[in-house]
């Protein structure tokens, strides 16, 4: 993509020229470089205004520029706050026209998941790179097709997985990777939190809700992450405690997962109960983290005694600024929409199995 091309001879302080007078000349000249990346944010709703916009304050390498909303009353607010331009403000019918607005590189959805896809492929047609939250997607196909319009723009994809930003997860992933105590034998992991909410995407099937996408995720990544594997097969099983509020969707889903070493993982998630921990198994040890996936504070210990416990100021702050560098240096995303789909196949699974009550391969 030009676009692209244009920000990586930027960051090469190189731009190269040729004029109509001497058209065998080619100079090098010297030009700043972008030194932040625009990013646009597309939904403004609890996780961009809470979260995403104070976290791009804190970043080096990336600028909130743009906004992308269906609630008009909201602009005047992020104008004052964030100092938005008046020529980055978009609605969802003329947010195709980003694609000729240079102050911005990336957009970034925060839309309910049944959203996802839409955006991410209009995004990549605007030639913009694009980082979208999690879940990816409600549909392996959905997620196929995000990853293939990124493909066929030449833009970057990454999934808002902060978790794996954060060095305490990335403590227990390197774990899974060096087996100091053997092999994974069994994991229990857990997500969930209790939602008051009577009316909500999140309880909506449509736009993609049920506690599997939202915090369902988090468990499944910690016996993902924790193995290193993938797992073979599934056994789910759904219930709710408040059926007038959760009739479309899961308000709990308990899924337990086979690996190809032999590993078990036996996860829950909820909407109903809070719950946040992560505990692995090996041959010669255990590890546990508690809080496991958290925005802050993520921390846990291992039967040697080590501890898991690094400081770190903003998951959301580093994972801008890392997938920024990455789109800086044309190097890969941390994590790419190939991770994000390989949850939702797991996802499709886990739904397929709660539906059927019967195990499913992978
Ligand atoms: P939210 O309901 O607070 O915000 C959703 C936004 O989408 C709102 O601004 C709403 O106006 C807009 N919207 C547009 N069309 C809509 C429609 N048809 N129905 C409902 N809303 C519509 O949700 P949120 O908690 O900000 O979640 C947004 C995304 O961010 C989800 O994918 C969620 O999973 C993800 N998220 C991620 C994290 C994380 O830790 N990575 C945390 C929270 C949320």
């Amino acid at each position: 993509m030009e676009k692209q091309r244009r920000i990586f001879i930027q960051q090469a302080g190189i731009v190269v020229a040729a004029t109509a007078l001497a058209p065998n000349v080619v100079w090098a000249t010297t030009k700043p470089r972008k030194e932040k990346l625009g990013v646009a944010l597309v939904g403004l709703g609890y996780y961009s205004t809470d979260l995403l916009a104070p976290a791009l304050q804190l970043t080096k390498n990336c600028e909130l520029k743009g906004i992308v909303t269906g609630s008009p009353e909201k602009i005047p607010v992020w104008k004052e706050k964030y100092g938005i331009d008046d020529k980055n403000i978009y609605n969802y019918e003329n947010f195709d026209r980003i694609a000729n607005n240079d102050d911005i590189d990336v957009i970034y959805v925060v839309l309910p998941p049944s959203m996802h896809a839409e955006y991410t492929v209009r995004a990549a047609k605007a030639g913009k790179h694009v980082w979208c939250e999690k879940p990816m997607a409600p549909s392996v196909a959905d997620c196929e097709a995000m990853i293939k319009a990124c493909k066929d723009n030449k833009v970057k994809l990454a999934i808002g997985y902060r978790c794996q930003h954060d060095p305490n997860i990335q403590a227990y992933m390197k774990v899974g990777k060096e087996r100091p105590f053997g092999k994974v034998k069994m994991i229990t992991s857990a997500a969930g939190y209790f939602d008051g909410r009577t009316n909500h995407w999140k309880q909506n099937k449509k736009l993609g809700g049920g506690a599997m996408g939202d915090m369902g995720v988090y468990a499944l990544q910690g016996a993902r992450l924790a193995t290193g594997e993938e797992p073979i097969s599934v056994l789910a099983q759904s219930f709710t405690t408040r059926p007038a509020i959760y009739h479309e969707v899961e308000e709990t889903m308990m899924f337990q997962l086979e690996f190809p070493s032999g590993a078990r993982a036996a996860c829950h998630t909820s909407f109903g109960i809070q719950m946040n921990y992560l505990q692995v198994n090996y041959e010669k040890g255990w590890l546990k983290m508690e809080p496991h996936s958290s925005y802050g504070g993520n921390k846990g210990s291992m039967s040697n005694g080590t501890l898991i416990n690094f400081p770190i100021a903003s998951q959301q702050a580093k994972q801008m600024d890392e997938d920024a560098t990455a789109i800086f240096n044309d190097q890969p995303m941390l994590v790419p929409g190939e991770e994000g789909l390989r949850d939702i196949r797991v996802v499709e699974a886990i739904y397929k199995s709660a539906a059927n009550n019967c195990v499913v391969k992978l």
